[in-house]
């Protein structure tokens, strides 16, 4: 692992510094959280993503003839380094440009890459991710949503939940039941579907930091034209773990960790108690210290995924480290900042009492859907138990005997 940038590694960056210096403004992320039920702070949010598109800083890994810069990956690190740094909002269109972007370069026809890839990147479209049912969560492949193939369309019926920005998304990824008689794994096919067609109905939910993050969506009669279909008819398992591959990284991304971690040590310094700010506390500053050890241990364990990137190697199952690691840390950061605000902790950002704007009991609450949500703790310790540490299988289901006594 090289930890030294080239010059011309080093020119972009301050390149790059300088722009955002100038442009940041009032762009920069407090002021600019998304409020889901309002459709004019979603705009603005599609603004920013279009300046920083403009500018030719979103997505600069992705091919030139869709958008992107072509640029290497030590490049966009840099990039994902300095946004964060800079503390400038995120992009809207995050599930898209992380998630269905990377995919559809990987398994998607020429069309799809050409009608899909540059509105993703201006934020035209916003995309939603339809894989989690009301009975298929962890045991993902156990999803009911049925996809029938009539002539040229498939005509999907089903639901769907937990389906994050489904309230303002344009389209969806979505897997779906193709073919009921096949084993699980191998009758789902991973379908393109516009979120403006006839049957599709979407209800938002609460989750408890009160947000409107994510939704019901049920599909009655949709119709979807055959060349929305990623990758082979039946084959969608594949092409919907090469996402989850892409979601986890996005989860468990070193950046949001560590910035998250600053904004801990910048709330240390700014709260007193006693009259003496509490990072002069001996007992946290120990706390403090022990973090960041985590903090750094994230961020190495990135610089050396990005040595492999570079020098073409496979990263093995470091997406469900980075994602198992990461979100958790980053759930005990935010724990951390409420025992620092002792009983200002609970009061939220609507309240008058509120310290640092009400941020930490809600990333305290944010934080933990992210242990859960791209799949659970528990589901990324079994997939580096069994295919990293080479433990032996969870035990699967066995097929339901008959009671003897009443034959059921
Ligand atoms: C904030 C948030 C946003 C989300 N956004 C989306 C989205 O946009 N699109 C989408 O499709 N889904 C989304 N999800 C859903 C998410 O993917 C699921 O919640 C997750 O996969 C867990 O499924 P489940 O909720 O059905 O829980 P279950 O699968 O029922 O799990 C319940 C508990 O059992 C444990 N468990 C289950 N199986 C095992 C096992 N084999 N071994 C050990 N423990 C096990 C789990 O770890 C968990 O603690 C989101 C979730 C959250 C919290």
């Amino acid at each position: 692992m090289d930890l030294t940038y080239s010059p011309e590694h080093e020119a972009f960056r301050r390149q790059l510094r300088a722009w955002l210096r100038k442009n940041l403004g009032s762009w920069r992320r407090g002021q600019e959280r998304l409020d889901y039920d309002d459709p004019r702070r979603i705009e603005r949010a599609k603004q920013w993503q279009r300046v920083l598109y403009e500018a030719g800083y979103v997505a600069m890994s992705w091919p030139k003839e869709y958008g992107g810069q072509g640029a290497d990956p030590i490049t966009q690190a840099i990039v994902d380094e300095e946004l964060v740094r800079a503390q400038a909002p995120g992009l809207i269109g995050q599930m898209g440009i992380q998630m269905v972007g990377p995919t559809l370069i990987q398994f998607g026809t020429e069309e799809q890459k050409r009608r899909f890839l540059p509105k993703i990147l201006t934020a035209e479209e916003i995309w939603c991710q339809g894989y989690s049912e009301p009975n298929a969560g962890s045991d993902l492949a156990s999803l009911q949503t049925r996809a029938e193939l009539v002539g040229d369309e498939f005509i999907v019926n089903g639901q769907k939940i937990w389906t994050s920005n489904a309230q303002f998304a344009d389209w969806m990824f979505c897997l779906v039941r193709t073919d009921p008689k096949a084993p699980k794994h191998q009758g789902i096919s991973y379908l393109l579907i516009d979120m403006k067609s006839p049957g599709i109905g979407v209800r938002p939910l609460v989750q408890m930091t009160g947000e409107r993050g994510f939704n019901e969506v049920w599909f009655e009669n949709v119709r979807v034209p055959r060349d929305q279909l990623v990758g082979e008819l039946n084959q969608g398992w594949q092409v919907a773990n090469a996402t989850l591959l892409h979601e986890r990284n996005m989860l468990g991304a070193a950046t949001r960790t560590q910035e998250l971690f600053a904004a801990l040590v910048r709330l240390a310094k700014l709260t007193s108690q006693g009259g003496k700010s509490v990072i002069e506390n001996p007992v946290v500053r120990q706390r403090l210290a022990a973090l960041a050890m985590r903090v750094e241990a994230v961020r190495y364990h990135a610089l050396r995924q990005l040595t492999d990137t570079v020098l073409g190697r496979p990263r093995g199952i470091a997406a469900s480290v980075n994602k198992l690691v990461a979100t958790e840390l980053n759930h005990d950061i935010a724990a951390c900042a409420l025992d620092l605000l002792g009983s200002y902790a609970t009061q939220s950002s609507q309240s008058k009492f509120a310290l640092d704007h009400g941020k930490w009991i809600r990333e305290f609450m944010f934080t933990l859907g992210m242990i859960i949500g791209g799949g659970t703790s528990e589901i990324q310790k079994n997939i580096i138990a069994e295919r990293s540490l080479g433990l032996p299988r969870e035990p699967r289901h066995l097929p339901r005997e008959p009671r003897p006594e009443t034959g059921q």
